[in-house]
């Protein structure tokens, strides 16, 4: 025996830390958020809100991607007058998916003059470091806070390093000066925007609005600062977090900076709803920062989405592109057809699907997935045999093994979890 060996390892993460669950409603679409709740995928739109059916249009694909919650700018009158228009268009086209309005500034003002507005979003976003300045500040926040207290709607107290209020910041720096050995400049930022955050929180519960229906956010650009910031955010508060990494950047940066941050508190159980803020690369799918924020949560075994296809990276041993092109075909049809299969065949997205370049690691993965294929490498026989339930059934050869392998996949999901699946999976467990 390995004397090494003293106990099991265990894979996982840790326990979720313990927070207020707040519900962001519309109609019957409940979306809890917190205590307990899984770890909600959320995105925003870049659309001009004025621009009510190019922003319903946009609502409706990130939903259809899988947004769980979408949030819009309300940045001006004419967008106020605009989201109702928005939430009607969405109603219509069977698209419940609750929506959050972004405000800055002016959002006393819009959500008092527009109360079909204020009606139709189904949480507010209030940046306590944008509401105003000196007197008018908590004046302004409490305006809104009442006005969410009225229509009975969520809140997310979001702060961002960008935006901090500088009242606050300023007295936590003279705190910091006062102190026998003041600590450092980034360590002070960071006690600012924690400060901000959970004091807004409290002043808003004393305005009357419950702590269930508060979440809270600490944006910063930094991966290092992010941590440290929402880990300390987590220790101090128990109401819900929202996680995002703002201005993380475009393309392969921007998913590696998210992903990087977000996993690490998602690890330690930290964060309840989170946002991928990607910058898109022109001409690309909104919809991106959405299947990212599911991948994150997905690759770390918190919730499953997706099927998930596993595919090798390919090397000399495999000098044609037809096993990428395949892995890269079978994950687009499996995640077009999930709008659909998540209610046709529940339980679809814990499948896997593997998708091999040769031999070496081919068979031995591809028994593992629920399904997969071992595509020839140079040199090999031109034969594909494919694996289902660790089980070799078939072996592919010619032009069309993309579209056969396609059907297998196709008859596997309809026999797994489609209607009587699951009788048919008791009757076997129970013989
Ligand atoms: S499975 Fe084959 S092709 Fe794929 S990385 Fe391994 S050796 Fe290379």
């Amino acid at each position: 025996m390995n004397q090494n060996a003293t106990q099991p390892v265990m894979p996982g993460s840790m326990p979720r830390r313990n927070s207020r669950q707040a519900s962001i409603v519309w109609g019957d679409n409940i979306v809890t958020i917190g205590g307990g709740a899984p770890v909600r995928v959320q995105s925003m739109t870049n659309t001009d809100t004025v621009d009510a059916i190019g922003t319903a249009i946009q609502i409706k694909e990130l939903a259809r991607a899988g947004s769980e919650i979408v949030r819009i700018t309300v940045n001006t009158p004419e967008a106020a007058a605009a989201v109702p228009s928005i939430r009607e268009q969405l109603d219509r086209m069977g698209v419940n998916t609750p929506l959050v309005g972004d405000f800055h500034y002016n959002g006393h003002t819009l959500l008092h003059d527009y109360p079909e507005c204020a009606q139709a979003l189904s949480k507010y976003r209030i940046n306590p470091g944008n509401v105003g300045k000196g007197a008018k500040r908590d004046k302004q926040f409490a305006e809104m806070i009442e006005l969410a207290c009225r229509y009975n709607k969520p809140v997310r107290i979001g702060v961002n390093w960008g935006s901090l209020d500088q009242d606050l910041l300023a007295r936590v720096m003279d705190e910091n000066a006062a102190r026998a050995q003041p600590w450092p400049a980034q360590s002070v930022m960071v006690e600012a925007l924690i400060t901000s955050a959970i004091e807004s929180a409290r002043k808003a519960e004393e305005i009357g609005l419950p702590g269930d229906q508060i979440i809270l956010s600490c944006k910063v650009s930094q991966v290092q600062e992010l941590i440290a910031v929402y880990r300390e955010l987590g220790r101090r508060c128990d109401y819900a977090l929202h996680l995002g990494l703002t201005e993380a950047g475009m393309g392969s940066k921007g998913i590696v900076a998210s992903t990087a941050a977000l996993s690490v508190l998602l690890q330690e159980g930290i964060g309840d709803t989170i946002r991928i803020s990607l910058t898109p690369e022109p001409g690309a799918a909104r919809e991106k920062e959405v299947y990212v924020g599911q991948e994150i949560l997905q690759t770390m075994g918190l919730r499953n989405f997706t099927p998930m296809v596993i595919a090798c990276p390919g090397c000399g041993r495999t000098t044609s592109t037809t096993f990428q092109e395949l892995a890269a075909s079978i994950q687009g049809y499996l995640r077009e057809q999930m709008p659909v299969w998540k209610n046709e065949f529940p339980g679809v997205e814990e499948m896997d699907v593997a998708v091999m370049g040769c031999i070496v690691n081919g068979p031995g993965e591809s028994k593992h997935a629920n399904i997969g294929i071992s595509l020839p490498g140079s040199g090999e026989s031109p034969a594909a045999p494919v694996f289902v339930d660790g089980v070799k059934v078939r072996t592919l050869r010619g032009e069309n093994i993309a579209q056969e392998f396609q059907a297998i996949v196709d008859e596997y999901v309809r026999s797994h979890y489609g209607p009587g699946a699951k009788k048919q999976a008791t009757q076997e467990a129970a013989a």
